[in-house]
């Protein structure tokens, strides 16, 4: 997969694109990147690339002609073009999984209040927002993608481990992944959960899924709200809300099945 970033401070993603599992993708070939500073492509002897936005108001916009030129330049239109922004479409593991599938991406970094409406209507396909926040630039926010992204790229890393973590198993049963533990089985007093250190592998399962069904439940419980949820799931799930029905019987907790219904679980 090859992806260009076209920012006006292209230095802060140099650093990610040169490190770690990204260098090695890099390296073996299964990236490759392009960072572009839309600075080189302004004409005037000052490199000015921003300007008044019409109609008044603070800040100001980067201007639209040296994005084109940087844009045609990257070979946009012709290659999805992504720019970042908090009033786009907001990213998630399934638009994750989407993007990774292309063979080339264009990634716009905004600067200041943004960019030109024009600049949007001719070459970008996807605004993609990171979340309900405002960063002062787009360069953070393509790093986001761009690391939920490449690590999807087949052998950039193991296809097991993809499975194993939060929203791994994609689609319906997008779960949040369990607690886990590492050597050693006693630290600071606390012990790692019996079952773990069993070697019993349904058991571990099992308590790999509980867990994950309660942290969902706790934090993200809209996650739940899917009709597709395998049977077996649901019964566990069932069986998590009652227990907490019956420890608590506080009608205001998130976990009692009748918050749960009115949130569609
Ligand atoms: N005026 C813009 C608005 O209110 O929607 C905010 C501009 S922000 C200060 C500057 C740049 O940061 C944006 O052009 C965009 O590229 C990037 N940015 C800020 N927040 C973002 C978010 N939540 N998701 C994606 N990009 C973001």
């Amino acid at each position: 997969m090859r992806i260009k970033v076209l920012s006006l401070f292209p230095g802060i993603v140099r650093g990610f694109f040169e490190s770690s599992i990204m260098a090695k993708a890099v390296d073996r070939g299964l990236m490759s990147y392009e960072l572009v500073d839309i600075r080189d492509f302004a004409t005037d002897k000052h490199h000015k690339a921003d300007d008044q936005v019409f109609g008044g108001g603070a800040g100001m916009l980067m201007l639209p002609a040296p994005l084109s030129r940087a844009l045609e330049a990257a070979g946009s239109p012709g290659v999805r073009t992504v720019y970042v922004t908090p009033s786009g479409r907001l990213f998630n593991q399934a638009y994750a999984r989407e993007l990774a599938a292309e063979k080339e991406l264009v990634i716009v970094c905004g600067r200041y209040e943004g960019i030109d409406q024009r600049v949007i209507d001719s070459y970008v396909t996807d605004e993609i927002s990171i979340g309900d926040y405002v960063l002062s630039s787009g360069e953070v926010a393509a790093l986001v993608i761009v690391d939920a992204i490449y690590r999807l790229v087949p052998e950039v890393i193991s296809g097991e481990s993809l499975n194993e973590e939060s929203f791994g198993s994609g689609g319906e049963q997008a779960l949040l992944e369990y607690p886990q533990y590492t050597r050693p089985a006693d630290y600071a007093s606390m012990r790692v959960p019996e079952v773990l250190i069993s070697g019993h592998h349904a058991k571990i399962a099992r308590w790999r899924l509980r867990a994950s069904l309660e942290k969902t439940l706790a934090f993200r419980p809209e996650l739940l709200a899917v009709s597709g949820l395998p049977d077996e799931v649901r019964k566990l799930l069932n069986e998590i809300v009652a227990e907490g029905r019956n420890h608590e019987p506080d009608t205001d907790d998130p976990g009692t099945p009748d918050a749960l219904r009115s949130r569609g679980v």
